[in-house]
């Protein structure tokens, strides 16, 4: 199996928690950019408290803060890896397409998990996270279809893209991306 993955798709859709088996399994370095940026804000860094502002409305951080985040940790994996979460715009595909030659590790599949939008919103109206409020839901999914879906597009043009449907339960989600990623 390919073990330099990038999981796309919608927020709420279970990148995070597929993402978490996967690497489980295959023994990958899971690199979530929202969960890097979560732990900057608990430990009350300068970057975090930055953060925390522009996730608490459902926007984007910057790239170069995201870069800085993803750049230190993949220069230091060998054991192949994850992204769950980074790109998510045509910018950040940019700055990691550089960064990835330079390392001479490209992505090999992208996986995008397709779910509709009620499901999401349920879904992470029932997580409960901090930015999981009705109205930053709302703009966290216009954030992702004007600024994340164009990459869509792109890993396709590229011949990377595999797609699955996220509905169902965990494991049924998990058994579908493993045989798409065989
Ligand atoms: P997530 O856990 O992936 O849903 O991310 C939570 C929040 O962190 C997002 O709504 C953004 O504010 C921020 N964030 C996470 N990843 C990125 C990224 N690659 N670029 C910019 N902001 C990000």
């Amino acid at each position: 199996m390919k073990n330099r993955l990038l999981f796309l798709g919608p927020p709420g859709a279970g990148k995070g928690t597929q993402a978490s088996l996967i690497c489980k399994e295959k023994g990958l370095l899971h690199l979530s950019t929202g969960d890097l940026l979560r732990e900057e804000v608990s430990l009350g860094t300068q970057l975090g408290k930055e953060a925390e502002l522009i996730m608490n409305k459902g926007e984007l951080v910057s790239d170069q803060i995201v870069l800085s985040i993803v750049e230190k940790k993949l220069s230091k994996s060998s054991q192949g890896w994850l992204l769950d979460g980074f790109p998510r715009n045509l910018m950040q595909v940019e700055l990691l397409e550089k960064l990835l030659k330079d390392i001479h590790q490209p992505i090999q599949t992208v996986l995008l998990i397709e779910i509709d939008d009620e499901t999401l919103t349920h879904r992470m109206l029932s997580r409960g996270r901090k930015d999981d409020k009705e109205d930053v839901i709302r703009n966290r999914l216009k954030v992702y279809r004007d600024k994340t879906s164009p990459l869509v597009n792109h890993y396709m043009d590229l011949g990377i893209l595999k797609s699955i449907n996220g509905c169902g339960n965990i494991e049924d989600v998990n058994n579908r991306i493993k045989e798409a990623l065989n």
